[in-house]
């Protein structure tokens, strides 16, 4: 079918990009504005089409220094163990998000939304065991005492609106709520009603 194929053809000619790029999440759950950093951290998902959970987290590396490429290193096994004690400690992890959004709000996609990535650890939300099965995993660089950026707002309610358009998302939650007792972030520093207040942006 030469008509078909030239009229594909066609629509597929890269676009001119707009000059405030749409958030949008495709099929294979790659947020169209995110830095991809490659992980090998990560698998299928058990029933791919049950995504249903975000979980927002708050990590730092070292704890409490932020800018570093600490984090991209222990999601992506690169992380240095004697450049930091600290890292020494959690350098053999396997561990990653499927997002990223750093201080200054540019996001970094490691995994897939479509596959599992290694975030929440031993977890339960509403009964449900093994949440890495079915959420979205975004991780804010931050900690749990000190306020997270205007500009972190903004892109995590970007991104979970984004996902919310592709995938049934019934809940956001803290990593603290799914793993209560073992886990505090994003700790009282992330402030949830603005979050909320987020997702139903101004018109
Ligand atoms: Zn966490």
């Amino acid at each position: 079918m030469p008509a078909l194929s030239v009229a594909v053809a066609i629509d597929q000619r890269p676009q001119r990009r707009k000059r405030s790029r749409r958030l949008t999440i495709d099929a294979d759950g790659y947020a169209s504005i995110a830095t991809r950093v490659p992980t090998p951290n990560f698998d299928a998902r058990p029933a791919p089409t049950d995504i249903s959970l975000v979980v927002v987290h708050g990590i730092s590396l070292p704890p409490g220094e932020f800018g570093g490429d600490g984090v991209e290193r222990l999601f992506t096994n690169r992380l240095d163990p004697a450049a930091h004690p600290y890292f020494a400690t959690i350098a053999g992890l396997r561990v990653s998000a499927h997002f990223l959004i750093r201080r200054d709000g540019h996001l970094i996609q490691f995994v897939p939304c479509a596959r599992r990535a290694w975030h929440a650890g031993e977890s339960t939300w509403r009964g449900r065991a093994r949440c890495n099965d079915f959420s979205i995993g975004i991780e804010l660089e931050g900690t749990d005492d000190v306020p997270y950026t205007p500009s972190q707002y903004a892109m995590l309610g970007r991104v979970v609106r984004a996902l919310r358009r592709r995938y049934a998302i019934d809940d956001v939650v803290g990593h603290s709520d799914i793993a209560p007792g073992r886990k505090t972030d994003p700790g009282p520093a992330f402030d949830w009603p603005r979050f909320r207040r987020s997702l139903t942006p101004a018109r």
